[in-house]
């Protein structure tokens, strides 16, 4: 259940939020939002998400998880921070890749990590400007025809069982 992890990672970096004076909200049915994969894997994906937003968002901004389904169960991360540059919008994707002047202590590893544990599960993962204003949107589209591989064949292997 999509919605349940997005709540579970909401309740884990609350405190950090908190500490930065950011509003973090969850917006959602409670109705399961069901996806195909492995549990621990999806958790790493939407944790590293809201650990960016949370992040780079600075002090009173707003933090917004949403889940919906619309076709296919969608995951959006909206924050209120300074927003990734069109030309590094790809690029932060790269392993060690870090936007200039961003100001924060990282790695550059966790959204090759999300991209990744993404495209394991068939999913889309894109980062775009804030449509509410300021800041970045960062989505996820899962497959709609999740629930339906085809069955394995001896000998076969898929990503995830
Ligand atoms: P870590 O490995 O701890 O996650 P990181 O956050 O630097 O380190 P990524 O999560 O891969 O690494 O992000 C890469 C870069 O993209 C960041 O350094 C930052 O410059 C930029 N970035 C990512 N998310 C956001 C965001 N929500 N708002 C603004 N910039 C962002
Ligand atoms: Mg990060």
């Amino acid at each position: 259940d999509l919605g349940a992890v997005v709540r579970e990672v909401a309740l884990e970096l609350f405190p950090r939020a908190q500490a930065k004076n950011i509003d973090l909200g969850a917006e959602g049915s409670e109705a399961a939002l069901l996806v195909e994969g492995n549990a621990v894997l999806l958790r790493e994906l939407v944790k590293n998400l809201v650990d960016n937003a949370v992040k780079y968002t600075p002090r009173g901004g707003h933090v917004t998880l949403r889940t919906r389904f619309a076709g296919s169960p969608i995951l959006e991360i909206e924050d209120t921070g300074p927003g990734i540059p069109d030309a590094d919008r790809e690029r932060v994707f790269e392993r060690f890749y870090r936007v200039l002047g961003s100001g924060v202590d990282g790695s550059g590893l966790g959204l090759p990590i999300v991209r990744e544990i993404a495209e394991l599960h068939r999913a889309t993962v894109t980062l775009d400007a804030n449509p509410a204003g300021q800041g970045t949107l960062a989505r996820v589209v899962f497959p709609r025809t999740h629930l339906q591989a085809p069955p394995a064949v001896q000998g076969d292997v898929y990503p995830l069982g």
